[in-house]
């Protein structure tokens, strides 16, 4: 495989997974975020998912030292200028990945693949913004990253066969399977998932039934492992309403319309597991 180096946008929940399966594999990473508090946060889930790893004997406290070791920390993007390939796991916001890939073009070397963990954004309109196109492609990873095996890859219009193949490659190499799907709102995972956590989230806001009662209605009755509003906890209330606009905008359907519930929420800052509190509460 020609990817030796990655560089990771953002050290939040997808990125410091992103990063830690990179360097599991002994990949050299590069994590980025806006400021040290963040970069040293991501480290710290990373030596934590690392020792949960220890326990459960899939990995040696040598192997969590080398998976360390693999891993620099950055709070500028020109730390990027030489990785073969940057993901990027930014916020999921239009403006802000539109200016990161634009930033990104100009510091990056000129073989470098520019990859975006977007839930939702257009990877057409991503890929627009840098003067290579074709090297710009979605890798949609699963969260937790550790634990999931899929990674969506997503080819905007202009990506060349090769760049998909390169990602393709990346993706088995690093413990993953690859599943392409075309540019679209929301691709494939989120065009199904997120309108039925939307739905189970009007559903807790005309008063059906309490948190605990939709979510066990749907493990028990669907067999989900998890119910719908801890799993909106677990992506981040900031995500989903994010997707689910990127859907209502995208298809000008109705059936999209983002229940209120999700921006009071996003309002008085309860983003789920990451911020403490969402539709539970959590330590
Ligand atoms: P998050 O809020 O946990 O982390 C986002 C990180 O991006 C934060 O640490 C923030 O400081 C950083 N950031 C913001 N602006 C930045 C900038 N200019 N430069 C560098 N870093 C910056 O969010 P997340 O859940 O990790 O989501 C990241 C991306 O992954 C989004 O595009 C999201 O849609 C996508 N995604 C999320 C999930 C999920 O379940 N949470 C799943 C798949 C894909």
């Amino acid at each position: 495989m020609n990817i030796k180096t990655v560089g990771v946008i953002g050290a939040g929940t997808m990125g410091n997974g992103i990063a830690q399966v990179c360097a599991v594999a002994g990949l050299k990473v590069t994590m980025q975020d806006i400021g040290e508090a963040q970069v040293k946060n991501g480290i710290e889930t990373i030596s934590t998912s690392l020792d949960r790893m220890i326990k459960k004997e899939k990995i040696s406290t040598d192997d969590k030292q080398a998976t360390l070791a693999n891993i620099d920390i950055a709070t500028s993007l020109d730390a990027l200028a030489n990785v073969d390939i940057v993901i990027e796991a930014a916020t999921e916001n239009e403006a802000l990945k539109l200016s990161l890939f634009e930033q990104l073009d100009e510091i990056c070397k000129s073989d470098a693949i520019l990859a975006s963990n977007t839930s939702s954004i257009s990877l057409t309109r991503i890929a627009g913004a840098t003067e290579r196109a074709g090297q710009v492609v979605g890798m949609h990873f699963m969260n937790p990253v550790p634990m999931m095996a899929l990674v969506e890859v997503i080819r905007a219009l202009q990506t060349t066969d090769e760049t998909c193949r390169a990602v393709h490659e990346l993706s088995e190499f690093i413990g993953k399977i690859p599943i392409e799907a075309k540019d679209s709102p929301g691709f494939v995972a989120n065009r199904i998932l997120i309108p039925m956590l939307n739905e189970a989230a009007y559903v807790y806001y005309e008063g059906l039934a309490s948190a605990e009662g939709i979510d066990e209605i749907m493990k028990l009755g669907m067999s989900h492992p998890m119910g719908p509003l801890a799993l909106a906890d677990l992506i981040g209330l900031d995500t989903c309403l994010s997707v689910i606009k990127v859907l209502h905008e995208g298809f000008g359907d109705s059936k999209y319309r983002p229940c209120p519930t999700w921006q009071q929420m996003v309002d008085a800052g309860y983003l789920g597991r990451k911020s403490g509190r969402g539709f539970y509460v959590y330590d």
